[in-house]
């Protein structure tokens, strides 16, 4: 059974071809620079005979998602691993917004392209590239289902006092302007190998989870349910992130408004692309922040601070709102990787429950593992995300009747 999942830029397209049965990844690839001239394709996959990692690659224009989608099955099935798009039992493409229509993953039809499109103007910048991913793959591949699954559906069981601003209300019922959330299917995914790996049922369970990559998010789950998450209306709010902000006081916007005659592309720019580890000392990617930190670099060491810091505010604030977690989930590039970020957001949270054992966090082995010490009454995991797998796995519920899948 392949599945192939999908992530459309607004000039690449991300995919992943699954094996369901064993759950197993044949390839993955990438075809950017859509639109230019120069564009370029590239596959990655294992070859079954000689069971070696094998690259091709492609350069040449490729003028629109339409035929970057046919580079990309004419690279599978140059391949091996893709007769024709008619061998796949379905196709998964990554969502963002699904505001507060959707609340899982959906099989695509006329209706849910439509209420995609009625959502643009909560995600401008993705929701109207999605759909041109999925007119595309569906052009290319009308007799196979497809399957949206929204970034923000996991997040849909927050309650109204947490995803409320204190605005107007009527904000709200006019502008749909509430907490959404975003990195869901990451959140959802880690939570249950989470609850897993711990062999304890996941309703059972009250998880903090922190999803660190280039965005960042943290996540309160309560018995399985997401209770708060720290991205807002759009991902700028919560954590520092390597470009975005994060939290502020909003009337900053007011005063750089005022006082230094910013527009409002110019306040999003320099919030979304100019802010966050990149604002505060010039560099976004976390592994050259810390390696200018640990040369005695003074801005490099101060970012990684308040990077930490704020993680240490969020994971006492989901403390608090979960009043009891059982266990703490580190995921994202920064998550899986940085021990130094999991030592220090961890750092003096002992009365809190949270003990780290500094050589476990040290300790690097593939998968989930476990850091913390014997005696902290929290476990505190690193788990490493798989959010194509996840969708891939989404895809399988959706288009599986019921009746089968429990056969
Ligand atoms: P994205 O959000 O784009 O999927 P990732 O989850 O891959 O990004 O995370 C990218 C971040 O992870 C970057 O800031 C990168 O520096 C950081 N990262 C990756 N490996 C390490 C490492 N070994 N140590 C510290 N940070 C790392």
């Amino acid at each position: 059974m392949k599945i192939l999942v999908i992530n459309t830029g607004s000039s690449s397209l991300k995919f992943r071809l699954f094996d369901m049965r064993g759950l197993v990844r044949l390839a993955s690839g990438l075809v950017e620079r859509i639109g230019e001239a120069r564009g370029r394709a590239l596959l990655r996959y294992r070859t079954a005979a000689e069971n070696r990692e094998r690259t091709v690659e492609r350069s040449g224009p490729i003028t629109d998602h339409g035929r970057a989608m046919e580079e990309m099955l004419s690279l599978l099935g140059e391949a091996g691993l893709l007769a024709h798009a008619g061998e796949l039992a379905g196709i998964g493409h990554r969502v963002v917004h699904g505001g507060e229509v959707f609340h899982r993953p959906v099989r695509i039809d006329t209706r849910v392209l439509e209420a995609i499109a009625e959502l643009a103007p909560l995600a401008p910048l993705h929701n109207p590239v999605n759909l041109v991913g999925i007119r595309a793959a569906m052009a290319q591949a009308p007799d196979v289902p497809q399957v949206a699954v929204f970034d923000t559906a996991f997040h849909q069981t927050l309650p109204e006092h947490a995803y409320l601003y204190g605005l107007p209300y009527r904000l709200y019922e006019e502008h749909r302007v509430r907490r959404y959330g975003f990195h869901g299917t990451s959140h959802g995914f880690v939570s249950r190998q989470a609850a897993g790996f711990l062999d304890r049922p996941y309703g059972s369970l009250n998880i903090i989870t922190l999803h660190l990559g280039n965005g960042a998010s943290g996540a309160a789950i309560r018995g399985g349910r997401c209770v708060d998450t720290s991205m807002g209306m759009t991902p700028l709010e919560g954590l520092l992130m390597g470009t975005r902000s994060g939290d502020l006081d909003p009337a900053i916007l007011l005063y750089l408004a005022r006082e230094a005659g910013m527009d409002s592309d110019e306040l999003d720019d320099l919030l979304n692309r100019q802010s966050g580890l990149r604002g505060l000392c010039g560099d976004n990617d976390m592994r050259t922040v810390i390696g200018r930190a640990e040369q005695g670099d003074g801005r490099a060491a101060l970012a990684l601070r308040i990077f930490c810091h704020r993680l240490k505010k969020y994971i006492g604030a989901y403390s608090a709102v979960l009043g009891r977690v059982d266990c703490l989930v580190f995921t994202g590039g920064i998550g899986e990787n940085a021990a130094l970020v999991r030592e220090m957001a961890c750092r003096d949270l002992e009365n809190l429950g949270f003990i780290l054992d500094r050589q476990r966090n040290l300790h690097r082995t593939e998968g989930i593992r476990p850091i913390h010490d014997d005696a902290s009454p929290v476990r505190i995991l690193v788990v490493p995300t798989n959010e194509e797998l996840e969708i891939a796995r989404q895809v399988v519920e959706v288009i599986t009747p019921s009746e089968v899948q429990t056969s």
